[in-house]
């Protein structure tokens, strides 16, 4: 196993199972299920987002040249830093059992920790390879953490694309922190899920004016800033694709406080309403929710007026990719008058996405899972105006003539609350304005 190196990878990989369409049975539109040939980034995406989060944590993928590229070309901006993510290589004596993984991998971490002392908590990160070989990667963190305890966490996740799409990543990252976190019956409110800083900073401003708290962020910034948890913690979930990581909450005694996600005027507004109704029983001060939140939402609203020009009657098609789908969807369709041709989704959550769901146009068609050569059919019967799908597909749709917007952009970009509004929807503006200047 050989230390370190570190572009885009994105993996197409086969499912078994039919594809077709059916009825789901239930009030929600009939949702065209498929298990076939997926175009998506693996979930060690998320490390490009997640190193930057948790400030002196360190992300070690075990696996292959190909791990190393991905990481290296999503987050090249780190030459002229001290990276906070590597890649252990399995090389060919690994895969052929002729070297012991397990002492490898112990050499490899030991050497880091040495070099590092900066590094406080470490995640064993495993692929593909590392699970083609079997490489127990929770034994390895529990027998590493044992040698560097106190000074150093290890945890370990799965970021492998055989089973994760790329916003997955976060979800394994954050599951795993879940059982670090101490216990409380204080009555608190943890917002669960990673927000740019800026993004964080402003919500913690709300929620101090509307008098809900303390509150805290699940990741923390720094590794022995972990947020406690208890049967008296309201979680108000900030991105749709943690359902693994609100699982391991519920168990540990926290309540999921029902709401649409904080992405646009109208999502951010009734997901502060959630967390506002949790903490206001006695309806006391109704006036202090609409004095707070209003002039922000109206702001947010009047400034979106330029887009909702521009996008008005639209359609946009969705692929399935970063779990953002139906939010966005939600959101293009109430706040900026899109009209919805499908709307493709890795994984429907039902639980976590209720309240999406039930804003979402009467007969939306939505998709679950991909069957990417039926699904480009669709879409190229379709004809719509704007397609959000991966970077493996935006190019060849580009070339067939139309406007694309690469959904990764949509996870790299703070989007979430009142201020960031009219950059969400600039991000749907630009390509058609681009594709209008290339036309004319
Ligand atoms: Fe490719 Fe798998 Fe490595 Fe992801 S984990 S880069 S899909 S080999």
């Amino acid at each position: 196993m050989t230390p370190p190196v570190v572009p885009i990878h994105a993996e197409p990989m086969s499912l078994p199972g039919p594809a077709g369409l059916r009825g789901d049975g239930c009030a929600l539109p009939p949702v065209i299920r498929e298990r076939g040939q997926r175009e998506v980034f693996c979930g060690l995406t998320g490390i490009v987002w997640l190193h930057r989060k948790i400030q002196d944590a360190f992300f070690l993928v075990v696996g292959s040249r190909t791990c190393a590229h991905l990481l290296q070309s999503a987050a090249g901006v780190m030459i002229f830093a001290e990276p906070r993510f590597a890649t252990a290589i399995i090389d060919e004596r690994d895969l052929a059992g002729l070297a012991d993984a397990n002492a490898e991998l112990d050499r490899v971490v030991t050497r880091l920790l040495e070099r590092r002392p900066d590094i406080k908590l470490l995640f064993l990160v495993g692929s593909c390879p590392s699970e083609v070989i079997k490489l127990d990667l929770s034994r390895a963190a529990a027998r590493l953490s044992q040698r560097f305890n106190p000074g150093v966490r290890i945890l370990n996740y799965s970021g492998s694309g055989i089973e994760t799409t790329f916003t997955q990543g976060e979800d394994a990252c954050l599951a795993s922190l879940v059982p670090q976190m101490p216990a409380t019956d204080e009555r608190r409110l943890l917002v669960v899920g990673a927000l740019a800083d800026v993004v964080e900073d402003q919500f913690r401003r709300l929620f101090d004016e509307l008098g809900i708290g303390p509150v805290d962020f699940l990741p923390p910034r720094r590794a022995h800033l972990m947020p406690p948890v208890g049967p008296n913690t309201r979680m108000l979930v900030a991105q749709p694709f943690l359902a693994d990581t609100v699982r391991a909450l519920e168990e540990r005694g926290a309540t999921r406080l029902p709401a649409p996600f904080p992405l646009g005027a109208e999502g951010t507004t009734e997901w502060l309403r959630a967390a506002w109704q949790a903490w206001s029983h006695d309806g006391s001060d109704a006036t202090r929710f609409a004095n707070v939140v209003g002039p922000r939402r109206e702001r947010a609203a009047r400034a979106l007026a330029r887009h909702r020009l521009a996008l008005q009657g639209k359609r946009v098609f969705f692929f399935p990719d970063s779990q953002l789908e139906v939010p966005l969807a939600r959101f293009l369709s109430r706040e900026l008058h899109m009209q919805l041709a499908e709307v493709g989704t890795p994984y429907l959550h039902r639980t976590l996405l209720d309240q999406e769901l039930a804003l979402l146009p009467e007969g939306t068609q939505l998709a679950e899972g991909q069957d990417v050569e039926r699904q480009l059919d669709r879409c190229r019967a379709a004809q719509p105006d704007l397609v959000v799908c991966g970077l493996g597909l935006a190019n060849p749709l580009e070339a067939e003539g139309y406007t694309t917007k690469w959904a990764i952009e949509l996870v790299f970009t703070p989007v979430q609350g009142f201020e960031q509004a009219t950059d969400l929807a600039g991000l749907f503006t630009r390509p058609l304005e681009r594709r209008t200047r290339l036309v004319a």
